[in-house]
């Protein structure tokens, strides 16, 4: 994979004080996934190149990550695209070789480092599933001239037609380390492949770098969401590793049941399920998150590094989940010292509670189906009339869904605690009537893989209220 960086910002050799490496020596560095080459193919006064060729070593790859996901020997572990095209690895490469350059310091020319420079990146291979649109889609806004090339599939047989990936050539006049941040996140993000050794601190520095800049992005939620399936794989790979790990989620049952059916097979459901009303939480614009029946607090560990959310409670009225959430969170002290931004309360939401009040987003997510119908009526009633958040995520499991499931018994139900499964007529009812009666606007829509006639395994409802509609 080759990526090069040309400037004629003069004098262009200058770009070798932004990026820490001299012009006229090539150097070569080890990272994790193989060999990063830096080197300069042109270097004048009027226009100098950098190039970045990171060589991946699939063997290598593959040692590393033995026993990680337990798939055995199959030969799609070392014959695959990992080495030809821009992913993860270049994005982890990018913050080995020009690390001070992407903090944005300099050094030698410190004003160099804030300045907006005229840069052309050349990519030799970007993965992006479609038609490629999506490649403008997320640079454009944040101000490149986007060229993106589908490469064919062999250039000897051209009857063969195309391949999943594009030779892509971005220009735009900004501080380096600005583009360098942008590369850093974009590339992983339209590539899409799952990197199971990618460790939590590669996970924050994703968002790290996505500061500033993702927020206001208009595609943020795709960003969000391809990102977040990305880190969900990461914990799920990390979560296998770790022997001790406590009891299986609330629908562990039926979660590995879909594991086999998917087409991502390691997207368990309950990690699509976070991942989407993640998503809808993060669009909402919201600083303030409720989440109601928290569980152990997957929900916020999700939020938590965003940078736009000031304050989240999570409620619940097991203790039991509730440690687990405070151990997942890392709340050192937890019960005798809160966090001031993350809070977690013992407490039923059947009784009104002046805390809960005054919040931009809440998220009840599969909670509503453990609760029987007369405390339904009171839990809504606490909800919509008390609690009033702006914005509402609501999921509950798609009934419909259930005759999917071969391990489930005709008429069963997903869960032995579940006091009813709702079709999707029988949940948007409950919702539009909600809505109708307290002034919101409520949108459905499906999470987990659609099957023609049933629909998704899950089902969500996004209430917003009425005087925020339609504000954009
Ligand atoms: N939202 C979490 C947990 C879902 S399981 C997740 O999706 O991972 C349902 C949770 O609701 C359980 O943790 C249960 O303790 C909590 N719960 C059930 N009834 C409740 C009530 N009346 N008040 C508060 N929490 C309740």
């Amino acid at each position: 994979m080759l990526l090069t960086i040309s400037t004629t910002h003069q004098p262009a050799t200058d770009l070798g004080y932004l990026l820490y490496k001299h012009p006229e020596r090539a150097q070569s560095f080890d990272v994790a996934s193989g060999k990063v080459h830096v080197f300069y193919p042109e270097a004048s006064e009027e226009r100098c190149t950098a190039a970045m060729l990171l060589e991946v070593d699939p063997v290598r790859l593959v040692r590393g990550n033995e026993g990680a996901h337990g798939e055995g020997w199959t030969l799609r572990q070392y014959v695959n695209d990992r080495p030809y095209v821009a992913s993860s690895f270049v994005s982890v490469a990018l913050g080995v070789v020009f690390r001070s350059a992407m903090a944005g310091q300099c050094k030698e020319r410190p004003e160099l480092a804030t300045k907006a420079i005229d840069l052309r990146v050349e990519l030799s291979a970007v993965p992006c599933p479609g038609d490629g649109a999506m490649i403008a889609r997320l640079f454009e806004p944040l101000g490149y001239q986007v060229e993106a090339t589908r490469l064919p599939l062999d250039p000897a047989f051209p009857a063969w037609g195309g391949s999943p990936c594009f030779a892509v050539t971005l220009t735009a006049t900004m501080p380096l380390s600005q583009m360098l941040g942008h590369l850093y996140v974009l590339l992983p993000v339209l590539d899409g492949e799952k990197h199971y050794w990618v460790g939590d601190a590669e996970v924050d520095k994703l968002l790290r770098y996505g500061q500033g800049w993702l927020e206001p992005h208009p595609e943020r939620e795709l960003i969000a969401r391809r990102y977040l399936k990305f880190r969900g794989l990461t914990k799920d790979a990390l979560k296998a590793l770790r022997e001790d790990d406590d009891a299986p989620a609330d629908d562990a049952r039926i979660d590995d049941a879909t594991v086999s059916e998917s087409t991502e097979p390691h997207v368990t459901l309950q990690s699509r399920r976070m991942d989407a009303v993640a998503s809808a939480i993060v669009a909402s614009g919201a600083t303030r998150v409720l989440d109601l029946g928290c569980g152990e607090g997957q929900l916020m560990e999700r939020l938590r590094d965003y940078a736009q959310f000031e304050k989240f409670v999570g409620v619940d009225v097991s203790y039991r989940e509730l440690e687990r959430a405070a151990r997942r969170l890392r709340l050192e002290g937890w019960p005798d010292v809160q966090d001031q931004r993350v809070v977690l309360m013992q407490g039923s939401l059947l009784y009104r509670d002046r805390r809960l009040a005054e919040f931009d987003a809440a998220a009840l997510v599969e909670v509503i189906e453990h609760l029987d119908p007369p405390r339904l009526a009171t839990l809504e009633e606490m909800v919509f009339r008390h609690m009033r958040p702006r914005t509402l995520v609501v999921t509950t499991p798609n009934r419909e869904y259930n005759s999917v499931w071969e391990s489930l018994p005709a008429g069963g139900r997903r869960h032995d605690d579940h006091r009813f499964e709702w079709t999707r007529e029988q949940f948007q009812g409950w919702g539009d009537g909600l809505a109708e009666r307290f002034g919101y606007e409520v949108r459905y829509r499906g999470i987990g893989d659609e099957v023609e006639g049933v629909g998704a395994p899950t089902q969500m409802g996004v209430f917003t209220r009425g005087e925020e509609v339609g504000r954009g």
